[in-house]
């Protein structure tokens, strides 16, 4: 059984900028319109598996985190970032950002590209599931037609939740 949001159409979205280290194209700072589409699986407790509000809150608040924000992984080894009261320092392949550091979101990843930017958002809504969530599947789409998936599995140990693969 699962329940499932759709991001576009639930407005659960941001826009953000980013860069992909490197990357003949995307090693240029830029934006997107990202949407972020969630399929929860497992079993009712009660009437629902969760209830679509909580869910919705839950992703609504990880997408207020990133909206209108500079994005950069903090455990991207091929970004060089140093941090002051004020501002963001980002080098990489020779080039040098500046950031006021309210316009900057660190996500704990090593890429914000589309397939990391899931997994940061799996393991983020992972502690805030039902009793009966096995499975979260999150989607986030890169702008209309484009986007990345990943499942995350949830072992459940006792009274906690764990996260599995
Ligand atoms: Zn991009």
């Amino acid at each position: 059984m699962w329940v499932e949001l759709d991001g576009w159409t639930a407005k659960l979205r941001f826009s953000a900028c980013h860069l992909i280290p490197h990357h003949p194209k995307c090693g240029r700072l830029h934006g997107h319109t990202y949407a972020v589409s969630v399929k929860v699986f497992g079993e009712r407790t009660g009437e629902f598996i969760i209830d679509f509000e909580i869910l919705k809150g839950l992703i609504a608040e990880i997408c207020e985190r990133l909206d209108h924000r500079v994005i950069l992984a903090e455990n991207d080894t091929r970004l060089q970032i140093t941090k002051d009261d004020q501002s963001i320092i980002v080098e990489t392949g020779g080039k040098m950002y500046q950031f006021p550091i309210e316009d900057v979101t660190l996500v704990p990843t090593d890429s914000t590209s589309a397939e990391s930017l899931c997994e940061y958002v799996a393991s983020e809504l992972a502690p805030g599931m039902s009793p009966g969530v096995s499975r979260i599947e999150v989607r986030i789409d890169e702008g209309l037609g484009q986007g990345a998936g990943f499942t995350l599995d949830i072992a459940r140990t006792g009274a906690g939740a764990g996260a599995g693969t």
